[in-house]
């Protein structure tokens, strides 16, 4: 029986999948990414977990940036799309005002995605309990996320074609493009196995232009990503039979527009050996059973699945990470624990594993938590604070919002 959110209570058990995940059939650039920083994330990310939903991978842990950022992208769709089919050029077209009338102004048209974006954690048996948290957080930024919005649609021009009633394909409809805007495109390469995913494709008769919206910070991992979508374009013979080339690449950030040089055939076939070989080491990697863990402070802090690598919380590992952490006086941390007795209402006496010995502590919650004394714990993102008791300083982990805790398997 699949457990509902409601009826799956914390803490969880910290348990491995049964099985491992097979290598995807068409790989992406966030799938080599992922692969290639920690195969063992990847794989426990993707592995099926039935015993604890019905959904894809593990149940995500939610980010309020991600889902801002999801946000954002959710409308620039939804206007991009209206406005082409409403024959507009550009967001500064006079009908454009026509169009968000109809949608009943920008905010209603964030307020909508928000709550499309924060509906999925409903379903979520990991973040369903901060629904509402995240959805009367996102509403507060409404501001920002306007203001992201309309800077980055500002420069688009959409090259709308006049008569055109709607320029997206539909998915069964895969078939040689004519001119006009699409968003969120597919582009599938099947002899390499690769696909990619083009938030905005423009095509004239004499050009192509792909745009990627970017919410975060700039990254050279952003410029790589287009030229993938450029060389995925020029060889989706679906899409594209003539194999036109892309002719401007385009990154949208908040900040600003950046340009990226498009690749020429000669870069092409370039990417496409790299891509194939790439491909067939991140497929190879994932063969192993488990997965290599790839340990490092940046990749370990923020992986959603940390609480079930083994390999995360040896302790010679921990202090590995620990020492190439920057920041020592860290306020949030994880920890392996073990239950001594219960200390009070909402406290407990805990030994916090440690790489050399093992150091006395307490566990402190704000609300009810069921854990017996001789289980293992590990707690993720725990404040941690000390206090003197006047003979000796005892070390205390207290259980915020966005903390976690998992039982550890006997
Ligand atoms: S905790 Fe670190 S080593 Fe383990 S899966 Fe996550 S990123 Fe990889």
């Amino acid at each position: 029986m699949v457990n509902t959110p409601t009826q799956h209570s914390m803490p969880w058990t910290a348990t491995p999948p049964t099985s491992w995940p097979d290598a995807p059939t068409y790989l992406t650039f966030s799938t080599l990414k992922e692969i290639e920083a920690c195969p063992r994330r990847w794989a426990l990310s993707t592995a099926s977990y039935p015993s604890l939903w019905d959904g894809r991978g593990y149940p995500s842990k939610a980010n309020i940036k991600a889902m801002a950022g999801t946000v954002v992208h959710t409308v620039l769709e939804t206007l991009t799309k209206e406005l082409v089919d409403a024959g507009c050029e550009s967001v500064c077209d006079p009908s454009a005002i026509t169009v968000l009338q109809r949608l009943e102004g920008l905010s209603r048209v964030i307020e909508k995605a928000i709550d499309q974006v924060c509906s999925h954690l409903a379903a979520n048996p990991r973040a369903f309990r901060l629904s509402d948290y995240f959805t009367r957080s996102l509403k507060s930024q409404i501001p920002e996320l306007r203001s992201s919005v309309q800077t980055m649609l500002a420069k688009r021009t959409l090259f709308a074609k006049p008569n055109s009633s709607s320029t997206m394909p539909l998915r069964h409809e895969r078939g040689p493009l004519s001119h006009g805007v699409y968003c969120e495109l597919e582009l599938r390469v099947p002899h390499l196995q690769w696909k990619g995913r083009a938030d905005l494709l423009s095509l004239t008769p004499d050009t192509c232009e792909i745009t990627d919206f970017k919410t975060g910070a700039p990254s050279e991992d952003h410029a790589f990503q287009l030229r993938i979508y450029a060389v995925l374009w020029y060889l989706d013979k679906t899409l594209n039979p003539t194999s036109s080339l892309a002719t401007q690449l385009a990154l949208a950030y908040v900040q600003g527009d950046t340009m990226v040089q498009a690749p020429t055939k000669e870069d092409i076939a370039q990417f496409e050996d790299e891509l194939t070989a790439r491909g067939a080491t991140a497929r190879k990697i994932i063969t192993e059973h488990p997965p290599e863990a790839k340990p490092s402070a940046e990749q370990c802090r923020f992986c959603g699945v940390r609480h079930l690598c083994d390999v995360y919380w040896q302790p010679d590992i921990q202090q590995q990470l620990a020492n190439e952490h920057d920041d020592h006086s860290k306020t949030f941390v994880d920890a392996e624990v073990s239950v001594t007795k219960q200390h009070g209402p909402k406290s407990w006496d805990i030994s916090i594993v440690s790489d050399t010995d093992e150091v006395q502590g307490l566990l402190r919650t704000a609300g009810d938590l069921d854990v017996q004394p001789g289980q293992r714990l590990r707690v993720l993102d725990a404040a941690l604070s000390k206090y003197d008791t006047g003979t000796n300083s005892v070390i205390c982990l207290t259980i915020g919002t966005f903390s976690e805790i998992y039982i550890v398997s006997p």
